[in-house]
């Protein structure tokens, strides 16, 4: 039997091959015109108002967290108020920029809970790092308000969530910061890069120094611009090597066409899902919220003996994921093991079920089928 993987990256090779083509024959491959042509197709699709191109979604999150420092005074050691439940490159930007992760618990969403945010919030608190797993917005809304009422900034990490849409309004809205993925794995697949939408235009321009080494000017302004001294730029503080290339922007601007003929076809696929699973008591579907047009970039369910029951699918063929471990139980982020029980309960019991455009509805009947054998008595 055709094994069946949890994802599988779809690229459209034909449009994506004649986008990159441009770049070769210029041979103009760096940021520039195909750059900025992809962050103002992301702008308008977002309607978020910044965007810039970033080599990676970790990237945008540790300029994110880095600006808004510089730009807020933070202190070495403020805290910064996040889940434990997410991919540990997360909550290693809040240390990169040298500030310190508070876990708080979850919600049965999978993402923070408001009520275990309000408790951890302490004098030293600066911002919270909201997580939308899966493309869930879980209780994001309530988030911001008690961001807005403790005056705390708010970096969503939407890595997940290229296309959700809550009541209308793409993701992102209300965020001093949101950072979106371009992964291979992810919905809108470029390989490797990603996107950190500032709300604020000074941040993002802002961005655009940091995410080159601190420079005052781009390559592309300086080898396209009029007038003399056009070698010349400042260096006005330390920079990284963090900007998009136009290799990457050209196959977004292709992915991005189809982002949401493609995650309709997700949420097709979880319907089946859906359909399959909601007669079988040894499987907890994770909610869906009400009005939200999700990504649907994950199927996560809960099972007891998650393990074994893994092992069970593995053996017939079916290879799903675990989103994610409890980032407390790794040894780096254990001082703050025990504070979060719901992560931890949810950590031993997550199964990612298989979510690619490859699937059929047949694939997807198979996997519940062997899903409800493997938990079965
Ligand atoms: C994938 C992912 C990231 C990192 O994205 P990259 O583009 O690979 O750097 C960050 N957070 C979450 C929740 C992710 O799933």
């Amino acid at each position: 039997m055709k094994p069946i993987h949890l994802f599988v990256p779809k690229y459209r090779a034909e449009e994506a091959l004649a986008e990159i083509r441009t770049c070769l024959e210029t041979g103009w491959t760096g940021p520039g015109e195909k750059t900025a042509q992809f962050e103002a197709a992301w702008r308008a699709y977002t309607e978020l108002p910044n965007a810039h191109f970033l080599n990676s979604a970790t990237a945008g999150l540790h300029l994110a967290f880095a600006i808004l420092r510089e730009r807020h005074g933070w202190a070495d050691g403020d805290e910064i108020l996040t889940t434990p439940f997410t991919f540990v490159s997360t909550n290693h930007t809040i240390m990169h920029a040298g500030l310190r992760p508070v876990f708080a618990d979850l919600d049965e969403y999978l993402c923070l809970d408001p009520v275990s945010v309000s408790t951890r919030i302490t004098p030293r608190t600066r911002a919270v790092c909201f997580v939308g797993i899966g493309g869930n917005p879980g209780r994001y809304d309530e988030v911001l308000d008690l961001c807005a009422k403790h005056d705390l900034r708010l970096i969503l990490d939407a890595s997940h969530m290229a296309g959700t849409r809550i009541r209308g309004v793409h993701a992102g809205y209300g965020a001093d910061a949101a950072i979106f993925s371009f992964h291979a794995v992810k919905n809108l697949p470029t390989a490797d890069s990603g996107m950190v939408c500032f709300r604020d235009a000074a941040l993002d321009q802002e961005a655009r120094k940091w995410s080159w080494m601190g420079i005052s000017k781009d390559t592309f302004t300086r080898t396209v611009g009029a007038g003399p001294y056009k070698w010349k730029y400042d260096v006005e503080h330390l920079g990284f090597k963090y900007h998009g290339n136009a290799l990457m922007a050209s196959l977004g601007l292709v992915a991005l066409r189809y982002l949401d003929e493609d995650n309709a076809y997700r949420r097709q696929l979880a319907g089946w899902y859906d359909e399959e699973l909601a007669g079988c008591p040894a499987v907890s579907r994770v909610p869906q919220r009400e009005g939200v047009l999700n990504s649907r970039h994950l199927y996560q369910i809960l099972v007891n003996e998650r393990d074994e029951v893994v092992r069970k699918l593995n053996e017939r063929g079916i290879y799903p994921g675990v989103h994610y471990a409890d980032n407390t139980a790794y040894r780096m982020y254990r001082y703050a093991a025990g504070a979060c029980p719901r992560a931890a309960a949810a950590s031993a019991r997550v199964i990612s079920l298989p979510m690619h455009l490859g699937l059929s509805e047949d694939d997807v009947r198979r996997v519940a089928g062997e899903l409800k054998c493997a938990t079965g008595p």
